[in-house]
């Protein structure tokens, strides 16, 4: 790892000085106005291996749209002085996955404000838990202010009647949850709380689900970005699926309803990512062809492209059945997609059937892949083995069905998982009559 990209770090803002920074932003108030500087540490934590370690990579292959997501948010927060005027907001951001988190910097830079500040864990997934609650640990026992967020709890708190013994683990050390989307001014209050030392156990965002219309947009620092492969930037254009998956969280905590930014919106915020050389993107709407907007979003990419010459390309996910949609494919390969990332999930009917994917047809796979492959784009399908109807019999002889009758580029294999936040969670939980480890 190089020097200087360790946790205290990267970015930011407002230049706290004596704090090591890669980039420092320009002061919004001036300097003598500033009494004190509240310590935002932003940690998207990774998870272990089976042998206990923390898997990390030199260089890791998706960016955490979470991070960018709150980063967003909290960078507006602090422009628009949601703490008063003369408290000023540094931000730093470590993607655990591509970066080591640095307990004594962060407990170092803390003792430097008096303690003044607050790390947030966020996107935390379930099978980050574990590894989040080892990062807040001795975090906690140095006093210091956590909050953690993500699928694990949101999902968690959307599906069960009550509070798993993992997020109670974290509510006993003295950690806030967070459950929902942090738009609509619900960072400013997680933000305002800490700061006033009157932090809640649980922030409940769960049951409005906020528009995203004039939200402040994802961003990282170039640095953090740096640290990806292919320096790929993300954002979600849209939130929220039509589809009713057994075994899919996202429905549940961002909903059905497509929710989405502006094509204006798009557009500044590839034009910020392009002025400082991220020109690759993976959208991580999780079907982004039924965004609603999708095609006024890739009319505008494709301006972009073919107008201005920008040299932008993108990754995707979309359904199998994005062909049927007259221009989808056409337009996605014009504005620059190179890879789309499929659920393919299966080949058995039952089995579809059996996990509520009703919008799966088999008989269509191969014209859809096809028409990817026509328009030049690599498609990267996911498929799942452990559903109902599977055995091991059965695995062997789908999987040689698939090298034979499909034209597909790249196939990743996965086994079915009850996630918290799933339907397919939630049922054997009340059958169990409480937790089931996942
Ligand atoms: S299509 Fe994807 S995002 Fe939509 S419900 Fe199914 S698994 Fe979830």
């Amino acid at each position: 790892m190089p020097a200087g990209s360790s946790l205290s770090l990267i970015c930011t803002t407002y230049s706290g000085k004596g704090d090591r920074l890669l980039g420092v932003k320009p002061m919004l108030a001036p300097a003598r106005s500033i009494k004190r500087r509240f310590q935002l540490v932003l940690i998207k934590p990774s998870h272990y291996d089976d042998d206990g370690y923390v898997i990390q990579w030199w260089r890791s292959f998706m960016p955490s749209n979470s991070l960018a997501v709150v980063y967003g948010l909290a960078d507006d927060a602090a422009r628009r002085q949601v703490l008063g005027p003369d408290v000023a907001i540094d931000i730093t951001a470590c993607d655990e996955t591509n970066m080591r988190v640095r307990f004594k910097d962060i407990v170092a830079q803390f003792q430097r404000h008096d303690g003044f500040g607050l790390v947030g864990l966020v996107g935390v997934q379930s099978n980050q838990f574990p590894r989040t609650l080892d990062i807040a640990r001795p975090l906690r026992a140095a006093g210091i202010p956590v909050v953690i967020g993500g699928f694990h709890i949101s999902g968690c708190l959307a599906m069960l009647p009550e509070m798993p013994p993992d997020l109670l683990a974290a509510l006993d050390m003295g950690c806030s949850l967070f459950a929902g989307e942090a738009e609509d001014g619900r960072l400013d209050r997680v933000l305002q709380d800490a700061a006033t030392g009157s932090l809640a156990p649980i922030y409940h965002f769960l049951d409005e689900l906020p528009g995203l219309e004039a939200a402040a947009l994802p961003y990282l620092p170039p640095d953090v970005i740096g640290r990806t492969i292919d320096h790929l930037g993300s954002f979600d254009a849209g939130r929220g699926c039509p589809f009713q998956c057994s075994f899919c969280t996202i429905i549940n905590v961002q909903g059905r309803k497509s929710r989405r930014r502006s094509p204006d919106d798009v557009e500044r915020l590839i034009r910020t990512h392009y002025a400082k050389g991220v020109q690759h993107f993976f959208i991580t709407d999780d079907n982004f062809a039924r965004n609603k907007d999708w095609e006024a979003i890739l009319d505008r990419i494709i301006e972009l492209r073919e107008r201005e010459k920008l040299t932008l390309r993108l990754v995707i996910q979309v359904d199998t059945l994005c062909h049927k949609i007259p221009h989808f494919i056409e337009k996605a390969a014009r504005a620059g997609v190179t890879h789309a990332y499929i659920g393919l999930e299966n080949i058995n009917p039952a089995n579809l059937l059996a996990v509520k994917k009703r919008q799966n047809k088999i008989t269509e796979y191969r014209q859809m892949l096809l028409a990817w492959k026509q328009a030049g784009v690599i498609t990267y399908c996911g498929y799942i083995l452990g559903f109902p109807g599977d055995t091991p019999q059965t695995i062997l002889e789908d999987i040689e069905i698939l090298k034979r009758e499909l034209p597909l580029d790249i196939l990743e294999l996965m086994c079915l998982t009850p996630l918290p936040g799933s339907e397919d969670h939630k049922v054997p939980w009340q059958q169990a009559g409480g937790w089931i480890p996942t």
